[in-house]
């Protein structure tokens, strides 16, 4: 076949005609103006046009060592040059058993069996079933709905996308029937006027518990939450929130899938922030992106001793847990993912997020006082600004839905990138972001916002 002549042009047509994008705008296909990128370094990305811009997600919140990593592509290199690929049913590729144990050596508790999947979406998917598996074993196959939350994303797979809670995404595609139950978002930003913090956090747990009781527990398989609600707008739940859940789930024996496909991996400083972070050991943690940096797609969910006893050895009655992928713990992807371990641990990242995050949150709290923002939250390195026009106020559907979009364009003319998402902007740079460049960003994003404005 002839080759087309690969020029910037023919680039942006065959994006157009060829390449059908997530979430894609239906009525805007075969007409985006989007930005091509061809290299990166560090924190900053390379256009095809040659401008370097600030990449504020960091990919999909999952770039945590930055662009250009030699190491990490070394690692891959290395390990396809030397076997590339190993089937992982009946039997395994030392790498991916050399990696399990690394992750399993830092989750919390007894959270020791790791499941490798392809991604988040999977890993969610992958967590779900094994939820239902444990309770068709145990005889109990009632019990299988999952209790979410209202702006929640688990993922895209049918079961993941059923228990993800935005109403946007629900709106032209089905969802599994009866699987999952929506509890209201816990956004502390939109309680009712004059309603404390400590009133509506109780409001909020007794949502969780009067669910169950409504369902019946013998109902209700699991509670799965995002510690920090990504991209449902980087919702920061009260303090002792999710303590306080994993309790009610614990009285009515309702599983606690901890979603840590962005806060793994170090975002908020830890290796998880479930128990660091948020005080709890749940029953599965989930976790994708930052396991490898984002230089190849992995993911996991990982089971705890106790859920594995109840189905494992003598209580198993014949039992496989049917499920899996040709790519479960590709040892391409166990080699980028001991490598992020190793100079995670290496270079000390996770105490340098730490110690950098202070300036991070108070840059970005500090744009609450720009005219158009309504709204500074965040953690760790993760962080959104909601906007609010003076006619909209604070009702979420009629502010200004472009604002995002806008924001974000004003923000790449000046060098860096946002991710919109309809009135809010949310970022999560590579870990390895320094103080110098921290204020780098903030201050183009103070200057796009008000340029917004
Ligand atoms: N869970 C959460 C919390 C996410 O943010 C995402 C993706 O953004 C997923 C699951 C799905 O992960 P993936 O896109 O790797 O399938």
């Amino acid at each position: 076949m002839q080759r087309r002549d690969a020029g910037f042009q023919s680039v942006r047509e065959w994006d157009n005609a060829n390449f059908l994008h997530p979430w894609e705008g239906m009525e805007t296909l075969g007409q985006n103006d989007r930005t091509f990128t061809e290299s990166g370094e560090g924190i900053y990305v390379t256009t095809e046009t040659g401008r370097r811009l600030i990449d504020g997600p960091g990919g999909m919140w999952c770039v945590q060592l930055g662009y250009g990593n030699a190491e990490i592509a070394d690692a891959m290199a290395r390990q396809a040059r030397e076997m590339a690929y190993f089937s992982p049913f009946n039997n395994a590729s030392s790498v991916s058993a050399r990696l399990a144990h690394e992750i399993a050596q830092r989750s919390p508790g007894d959270l020791n069996h790791v499941f490798f999947t392809t991604g988040g979406s999977t890993a969610v998917d992958s967590a779900l079933r094994f939820v239902h598996f444990r309770n068709n074993v145990l005889g109990r196959p009632e019990k299988k709905i999952v209790i979410s939350r209202h702006k929640a994303y688990h993922g895209s797979t049918y079961l993941a996308a059923s228990v993800s809670g935005k109403e946007r995404d629900k709106s032209w595609l089905d969802q599994a029937p009866g699987l999952a139950h929506f509890l209201p978002d816990v956004n502390p930003y939109r309680r009712p006027a004059g309603m404390s913090i400590d009133a509506f956090l109780d409001e909020k747990v007794a949502d969780l518990e009067n669910a169950i009781r409504a369902i019946g527990a013998d109902k209700v398989a699991a509670f799965i939450a995002e510690p920090i609600l990504a991209s449902g707008g980087v919702i920061v739940p009260p303090k002792g929130y999710h303590r306080r859940c994993l309790e009610v789930c614990r009285k009515h024996d309702v599983l606690y899938i901890s979603d840590e496909v962005v806060t793994g991996f170090g975002r908020l400083g830890h290796w998880f922030a479930s128990e660091e972070v948020f005080d709890i050991v749940p029953d599965i943690i989930t976790c994708a992106k930052g396991m490898t940096s984002g230089y190849v797609p992995m993911g996991a969910c990982i089971i705890s001793d106790r859920l594995i006893a109840d189905v494992a050895g003598g209580n198993a009655k014949g039992a496989t847990f049917s499920n899996g992928y040709t790519y479960s713990g590709h040892p391409v992807s166990a080699a980028a993912a001991l490598k992020t371990i190793e100079i995670i641990e290496r270079e000390g990242i996770l105490e340098h997020v730490r110690k950098v995050t202070p300036l991070f949150q108070e840059r970005m709290h500090a744009m609450r006082s720009l005219p158009i923002v309504g709204d500074t939250r965040g953690m760790g390195l993760v962080g959104c600004i909601e906007c609010v026009t003076e006619t909209a106020g604070t009702d979420p559907l009629a502010t200004d839905r472009a604002l995002g979009a806008l924001i974000d364009t004003r923000c790449q003319e000046l060098g860096l990138i946002l991710r919109p998402i309809i009135n809010m902007c949310v970022f999560s740079p590579p870990l390895v972001i320094s103080e110098s460049e921290i204020e780098q960003m903030f201050d183009i994003m103070e200057q796009g916002i008000r340029l917004a404005a």
